[in-house]
């Protein structure tokens, strides 16, 4: 019998919907497909189509399982996508397997989001492509999009001078209203601790890119980068990036894919563009900024806010497979590069001299080279320019890096944020008697204006050393571990984005009815001293 007469003409007429009904994410060969190349480069995704897009990847790759990297502020999962072959099911797996794990992370600011079609495209071409490269050497994470809430208030009013999508593009700023690329260090947001938690703690890549677009200075080039620039991270990863990596894969970058890229900047005199160019600032509020500080390679990707959406995804697209390329080739060469800046960190602290020292105050100056613009003079008349690049910033101010911190108060906020970071975190268990360095705090100054809901204080005092006694109970900071440098941010009262700036200290620093403040309660054990305590968990 005919089975075909037995069908009803209603199921006939529906079985095209029924077999394509993920017809708007899957190409001719089934592929599944991103809106940005869907909308012929008109849109970008919704949270609900990257969510059925990763899914599509699941039906068809074995290589890849999705991890929570949190769950945003207004609830939203923010998938993590772990890249591998085989793929591990925990960081375990890779403990004697010399993979290295980089991370890729987009749409942080949810208005700039062809990092986030480019990574998915990225992902899919490398799982269903022919020869499914760069995973007998590297293991890849990829967050498409770690901003879901701003990116789900997509609209044609936001960015407007922007050079699209034509149907609009989410916000810059998470649920809380806060931007998410200042929060590295008082991590206030779900999506950024998920970050240093979920994945820097748990996953330690040895490379993070960070995706965004451009705000500023006109020029040609569709790329632009820069790598983590605080001077208090391990000098050898700056100078290993900034005089072989990026320089490498810019020209990989030109060669192979005809993309043209520059390291990122504006002008630092728009008038007088030959006064040079220059990035933002060396804080580790900036994530990039901060993975530097843990002795990680970090890429700021930053494209080119004026070139068409299909450039800038391309763009990004070809980017960062130049960088797994790089990532492939030089495995080795970067796993030992991290390796020995641990090992630096730790001896350093074990035993400081009076030659170690942290930076507080920093000097911008230019590298030795210059570097080749393509600006333009007026709108329509090209330029090139060969301008100073200032991006090396170095010591005005230093401090003496200690053995330890000791905090003696019972503050749990305090105490959590160091261990979110994934700082190990002691307590003593027996009173001590110390020599110590003390900051007597002659001045404390709130900013007047309001910045990511604080008013950031800055500080003014002098060192002193004395006897002092901690009881029990206070907290000890070693600084013979590998996130020394973060830790020593986070506590040196002097820093610029620690936490007595970011108003942690707040109750301690004034008392009441006093005029004059306290003491910073932050006291710097200088030598090495046998101290009872116990780990915090
Ligand atoms: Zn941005």
């Amino acid at each position: 019998m005919n089975t075909e007469r037995k069908i009803p003409h209603v199921f006939l007429l529906l079985i095209p919907f029924l077999f394509f009904s993920n017809s708007r994410i899957l190409s001719a060969e089934q592929k599944p497909l991103t809106v940005a190349e869907s909308s012929g480069f008109t849109a970008t995704s919704r949270y609900k189509d990257v969510i059925e897009f990763i899914g599509e990847l699941q039906k068809q790759s074995s290589l890849i399982r999705v991890e929570s990297l949190c769950i945003s502020a207004e609830g939203r999962g923010v998938p993590l996508l772990v890249v591998g072959k085989p793929v591990p099911s925990s960081p375990l797996d890779l403990k004697y397997s010399n993979r290295a794990v980089i991370y890729i992370q987009a749409n942080i600011h949810a208005g700039e989001v062809e990092g986030k079609e480019a990574s998915l495209m990225l992902i899919r071409d490398i799982l269903l492509g022919n020869n499914v490269p760069f995973l007998d050497n590297l293991v890849i994470l990829v967050a498409p999009i770690f901003n879901p809430d701003g990116n789900e208030k997509i609209s044609p009013e936001n960015r407007r001078s922007q050079n699209g999508p034509r149907e609009g593009v989410g916000v810059r700023y998470n649920g809380q209203n806060l931007d998410l690329n200042r929060d590295a260090m008082k991590l206030e947001s779900p999506e950024v601790r998920g970050l240093v938690q979920n994945v820097l703690n748990r996953w330690d890549p040895v490379l993070l890119v960070d995706c965004h677009t451009t705000d500023g200075s006109y020029h040609e080039e569709p790329v632009t980068y820069v790598w983590g620039l605080n001077p208090n991270g391990d000098p050898s990863i700056i100078e290993y990036m900034r005089s072989k990596m990026m320089p490498l894969i810019a020209r990989n970058l030109r060669e192979k894919y005809k993309v043209l890229s520059i390291p990122y900047g504006n002008f630092i005199d728009p008038g007088n563009p030959e006064k040079g160019w220059r990035p933002a600032g060396p804080q580790p509020r900036f994530i990039t900024n901060y993975v530097g500080l843990r002795n990680r390679l970090s890429i700021l990707d930053e494209n080119y806010t004026h070139a068409d959406f299909k450039t800038r995804v391309w763009g990004a697209y070809y980017f960062l497979r130049s960088i797994l390329e790089y990532c492939d080739k030089h495995k080795d060469k970067i796993l030992q590069l991290v390796k020995s800046a641990d090992q630096k960190t730790i001896q350093r602290g074990m035993c400081p001299s009076k030659k170690d020292s942290f930076a507080v105050e920093y000097d911008l100056k230019p590298l030795k080279d210059k570097i080749t613009i393509s600006g333009y003079k007026k709108t329509d008349q090209k330029k090139i320019y060969k301008l100073p690049y200032f991006c090396d910033y170095v010591p005005r101010k230093s401090v003496r890096f200690p053995y330890g911190y000791l905090i003696p108060l019972s503050v749990p906020e305090i105490e959590n944020k160091l261990l979110q970071h994934g700082i190990t975190v002691e307590k003593l268990i027996m009173p001590a008697t110390l020599r110590v360095e003390s900051f007597y705090l002659k001045e404390v100054k709130a900013s007047e204006r309001l910045f990511q809901g604080h008013h950031l204080n800055s500080v003014k005092g002098k060192y002193v050393v004395e006897k002092k006694d901690f009881p029990p109970g206070t907290l000890f900071i070693s600084t013979a571990q590998p996130l020394a440098n973060v830790a020593a941010y986070l506590l040196e009262p002097e820093s610029d984005d620690g936490l007595i700036a970011w108003n942690f200290f707040d109750r301690y620093l004034f008392l009441e009815w006093r005029r004059k403040p306290e003491n910073c309660p932050v006291y710097k054990l200088l030598e090495p001293a046998k101290l009872v305590k116990e780990t915090v968990k």
